[in-house]
């Protein structure tokens, strides 16, 4: 595979070579035996158990016959596309303890191929080229410092014989950027920092330093964020590599020491020349975000025709709820037009800036609530981009999050592993007071017109990444294990099968021989914790005209929480004390909605037999169970703060065995 080959990638229709299947990242395939008459006749081709509950991203790429994907804990697996047989897995034996310094699950995106070779980034930050045929490693790199909560979940891409990658961490301490490494030798070919560092050291370039004017404070001291997580497109034509960063660090303005400043380049689209890493062009989509609103969501590019002329753009449909389409070569804003419900701005000005609703940021002197959550009105869920219809399909949440007033004195620290749950800088929970009923649904959206065509509402709150082809169909999975086709014209639904277990991931569709398949990973992350999320086994499931497989029998349902035997002496108010300590400490893996809870990876402490209730001091500040990756507690609780958690959990324990 060269660059040739990844330059013709749309006229290979049998394979899907690359994250987004083509430089464009359109997810648009050419294949159209699977059409909006046949896929009635859609069916389980093989499943592969990839034995998670820890929730799959991955895209699959499939090139020749072999499918290349990866699972949680970094691992790649090299299956053969026709049968599922398994040809070679890698186990890059990232450290399990890494995960406490990871804001959302032990998750990956996927592969990048290119000439011979298969390139993974790790959770614990390196990148890894294995040998195609082999799955044994050829070189690994460090692209983060160890130990820091720097960590990769997206996949790697490929660009004039380099492979770029980002990291993630924003939620922490880190100061994010964009590296490029040889294929061939691993060689650092060039870093770009996304945000400026300690202004006393010289900048690393002229954009930095242009940067450094629009942040005040020490923001350099907490690293400043803007993680580079998920999207890198490669332009060949303008040779311009174009990624999205993520919500300079700590979350709230005031926080990082700047209640006015628009913190470049966080929470913005970046566009960085192949060559060298120079910064070509930015466009800010959320200027001093103070609602972790990202600009991390898949970033698509397509030729469109705007008002009768022809505009090579990209777009992106961002969490903060505006879509957006810029002119890919200048940088230059062509539309941004709310595609879901936003209290945080009140349109676009003029100049391509917000109208921002200052209510909506919280201080330490107001609490606030505000739409679309933290969580996004679309977050990283591949958007497929039909060139024929000249319309978008993605996945679309209503939902307010309420943020808390913040202890100014806050600062946050590269060991912090709250994830912002500190109590005194507590991240926000989701807002019943604004959307009682959050929502979720399919969207098509014409980015030429900068309107909803169609949409497909939900059962659910939150649903996966998008795939459409030239056989006029959209693929889409939901979070409560159905997985489901439309007709790509209207909507209009043509199939479902129940999975039992929920998606979060993109499909995508390959051909061997005269057959072509679709193939998804299914497997809810810990974090889509819907009421309605179904957790179980991670599996890939590929489906095929006529297929018969049968599903694995589902996991044994639980019984209900029995009615706890152990008594903790507390109030009431030392029991809301010790649900705030619960959310602070325990709930990014404990909380009773989690997929990981549901799924039985990790104990529901509502279950927690008297014997360990006896002894949980060993556990929480003693690290008994660190091996199984429960970490200690001992630097951050005390004995009676664990007695007020062990109250509320009791407590709650009380109410679910009630509620039966
Ligand atoms: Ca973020």
């Amino acid at each position: 595979m060269t660059d040739a080959t990844l330059r013709a990638a749309d006229a290979d229709t049998a394979n899907w070579l690359s994250y987004g299947r083509t430089y464009s990242e359109q997810r648009h395939s050419p294949l159209r035996q699977v059409n909006d008459t046949s896929v009635a006749r859609l069916g389980l081709a093989w499943t592969v158990d990839l034995q998670t509950l820890h929730g799959l991203e991955a895209t699959p790429l499939v090139k020749d016959g072999v499918m290349y994907l990866t699972g949680t804990w970094s691992m790649v697996y090299a299956l053969d596309a026709r049968t599922g047989a398994l040809k070679w897995r890698y186990d890059p034996q990232a450290r399990r303890d890494h995960d406490k310094l990871m804001c959302c699950g032990v998750v990956n995106r996927g592969v990048a191929l290119y000439r011979g070779r298969v390139y993974v980034g790790t959770m614990d930050g390196r990148l890894v080229a294995l040998d195609e045929r082999t799955g044994t490693p050829v070189w690994s790199v460090q692209t983060t410092p160890v130990d820091s909560p720097y960590s990769i979940t997206g996949a790697p891409r490929i660009a004039g014989g380099r492979v770029i990658i980002g990291n993630a961490g924003s939620e922490y301490a880190v100061r994010g950027y964009v590296s490029a490494y040889d294929a061939m030798t691993g060689a650092l070919a060039w870093r770009t920092y996304m945000v400026p560092g300690d202004p006393a050291k010289p900048f690393e370039s002229e954009a930095l330093k242009r940067a450094a004017s629009t942040w005040s404070g020490q923001w350099w001291k907490g690293g400043g964020g803007a993680s580079p997580w998920d999207p890198i497109v490669y332009d060949p034509e303008l040779d311009l590599v174009y990624v999205g960063t993520g919500n300079p660090s700590p979350w709230y303005p005031e926080l990082r020491g700047t209640s006015v400043g628009d913190n470049l380049y966080g929470a913005s689209i970046v566009a960085l020349r192949a060559k060298t890493g120079e910064v070509a062009w930015h466009y800010q989509t959320t200027p001093g975000d103070a609602w972790d609103y990202d600009a991390t969501q898949p970033i698509v590019l397509a030729d469109l025709t705007i008002a009768g002329v022809k505009r090579r753009v990209l777009m992106q449909a961002n969490k903060n709820a505006f879509f957006y389409v810029i002119d890919r070569a200048t940088g230059a804003l062509i539309s941004a037009t709310p595609y879901a419900t936003m209290t945080w701005a009140n349109g676009i000005d003029s100049t391509g800036r917000p109208i921002v609703d200052s209510s909506t940021i919280a201080t330490s002197t107001s609490a606030t609530v505000v739409t679309p959550a933290n969580f996004g009105a679309h977050n990283w869920n591949p958007v497929s981009f039909d060139p024929s219809t000249g319309l978008a399909y993605l996945g679309v949440v209503d939902e307010g999050t309420d943020f808390h007033a913040v202890d100014p004195a806050f600062v946050l620290t590269p060991t912090d592993r709250t994830l912002g749950r500190d109590p005194r800088y507590r991240g926000p929970r989701l807002a019943q007071s604004l959307l009682a009923n959050p929502h979720g649904r399919l969207i098509a959206w014409n980015p030429a017109t900068g309107r909803e065509v169609w949409r497909v509402p939900h059962p659910v709150v939150r649903s996966g990444g998008t795939l459409s082809t030239a056989g006029n169909v959209v693929f889409q999975g939901r979070v409560d294990g159905i997985f489901a086709a439309y007709r790509a014209t209207d909507g209009q639904r043509l199939w479902q099968f129940d999975a039992g277990v929920g998606f979060a991931a993109g499909p995508m569709t390959y051909a061997v021989g005269d057959t072509q398949y679709v193939a998804v990973l299914s497997g809810p992350p810990a974090l889509y914790s819907d009421a309605a999320a179904r957790a179980g086994p991670g599996r890939v499931l590929v489906f095929t005209l006529g297929g018969t497989a049968a599903l694995p029998p589902p996991m044994a349902p639980r019984g209900p929480v029995p009615v706890p035997t152990y008594k903790v002496a507390a109030s009431k108010a030392e029991i809301l004390e010790g649900g705030a300590l619960f959310t602070s400490y325990c709930s990014r893996c404990h909380s009773f909605t989690s997929n990981l809870v549901k799924g039985g990876a990790v104990p529901d402490l509502r279950r927690t037999s008297p014997a360990v209730h006896a002894t949980i001091d060993s556990i929480v500040l003693g690290g008994a169970r660190r091996a199984l990756g429960m970490p200690s507690f001992a630097k951050d609780l005390t004995s009676a703060q664990v007695r007020l958690i062990q109250a509320y959990v009791l407590d709650q324990a009380v109410l679910a065995a009630r509620a039966r």
